[in-house]
Parts: C-alpha cells; structure tokens; sequence
C-alpha cells in the first residue's frame, strides 16, 4: 500500500515527464509547493520501494512499476474530475481540488462505475488522456500554442489543471478543450497574441498562451 503523499509524488513526476524531458527534484518541489529537502528524501524512499530511480543529471524517472503506480491514480484523478464536471456540474476550475482528495479513495469498484456512466471516456475536461484500465494512455501530438505560426488554425486539446484563476480566466475567453483558434498574430517583444475565437479577437498573454496545448 502506499501512502497518499506517496502517489501524489508519482502522479506529479509522471505529469512532469508528460510536459518535459525530464523531471528534476526543484520542479517536482515547485509543482508540489513543497520544499527541495523534503523531496529528495521522498524520492530515496520512492527509489528503494523500486519505483523511481533518480540520477543526478537525469533526474527523477519512473520504473516500470513506478509508471503502472502513476498511472492508476491519474486514471482515478481524471476520471474524477470529468464525473464531478459531468454528472455534478461542478466548474472546470473547481474539479482538480476535489479530485485531489477522492483519487486516494477511490475503490476499483466505483472506478469502473463511474467509467462505464461516462462511456469510458478518454479525456478529461482539462483535456488530459485518462489512461486506460490497463494503463494504456492515448495521446495525440500538439504542441503548445505559443509555438503556432499567425495565420493557422488550430484545435485547443489540453490546458494544466492546477491553476483555478487560470482556468476561469480562460472560461471568459471561451478558451476549451475543443475550441477552435485562429492565431492572428503575435505581438513582438514577448507582447501578447491575438486570437480568433468564435469570430471574435481576443488578446491573451504569453504567460497563458505556453499552458495550452493546440493540435499540430
Ligand atoms: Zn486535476
């Protein structure tokens, strides 16, 4: 069995991992607002349970076990998360926290309930895969919408879940998973980019624009 604070550890390293290549103690610190020391004697007592390795100049990756581990409590967190926006309509901003705290209790049992209510659904409402039963994860490629040339379309498919303020300012925006985007422009200088949105321009800063994750 392992700890909640346990799997809160391998679900943020296998998060980090999605977004970059490799994921170091200080950004598994920053992502978990918790102090560089105490992550390091985590991730010894993670790497003698066989589930991390951690080498100084790689960083911190999962271990097969690790990775099946990570995988299943994401599973219940973004399964979670689509059954709170779902069936509870609780706001987009809102489903990460609670789910924070049920993904640890969830039984096999309401798992493959509240799957099979949903339609066994691939992706959650921050557009993140929700991998499968068996720990297969689908993703398609994208890239981050910073990185679109003006003048392209694209399909917004994934936003972080963990900024509340972020995501509701988005919501404003009209700015979700599926939402169509027509770049206009860039401004120079680190400015911000202009957007089409349902016909409409909007301006979103750079800061934003680098979390959402557009088609390719
Ligand atoms: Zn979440």
């Amino acid at each position: 069995m392992l700890s909640h604070a346990m799997e809160n550890y391998l679900k943020v390293i296998y998060e980090i991992l999605e977004r970059h290549e490799r994921a170091t103690t200080s950004m598994i610190a920053e992502q978990m607002g918790i102090a560089s020391p105490s992550v390091t004697s985590m991730i010894k007592k993670l790497a003698d349970l066989g589930l991390v390795t951690h080498t100084p100049y790689q960083g911190v990756s999962l271990t097969k076990v690790g990775e099946k581990a990570s995988l299943e409590i994401i599973r219940h967190h973004r399964l979670l998360e689509l059954y709170l926006a779902e069936a509870l309509d609780v706001p987009w901003d809102r489903v990460h926290e609670e789910a924070e705290k049920l993904e640890h209790v969830l039984s096999e049992n309401l798992e493959d309930r509240i799957s099979a209510v949903l339609g066994n659904p691939t992706v959650d409402p921050h557009g993140a895969p929700i991998p499968s039963k068996d720990g297969s994860i689908h993703r398609v490629g994208r890239r981050r919408l910073t990185d679109v040339e003006p003048g392209n379309r694209v399909e917004m498919l994934e936003v972080g879940d963990r900024d509340p303020e972020l995501l509701r300012y988005l919501g404003m925006l009209n700015l979700y998973p599926g939402t169509k985007i027509d770049v206009v422009s860039i401004e120079p200088y680190g400015g911000p980019l202009v957007l089409r949105v349902d016909g409409r321009d909007v301006q979103l800063g750079q800061g934003a624009a680098k979390e959402i994750l557009v088609t390719e």
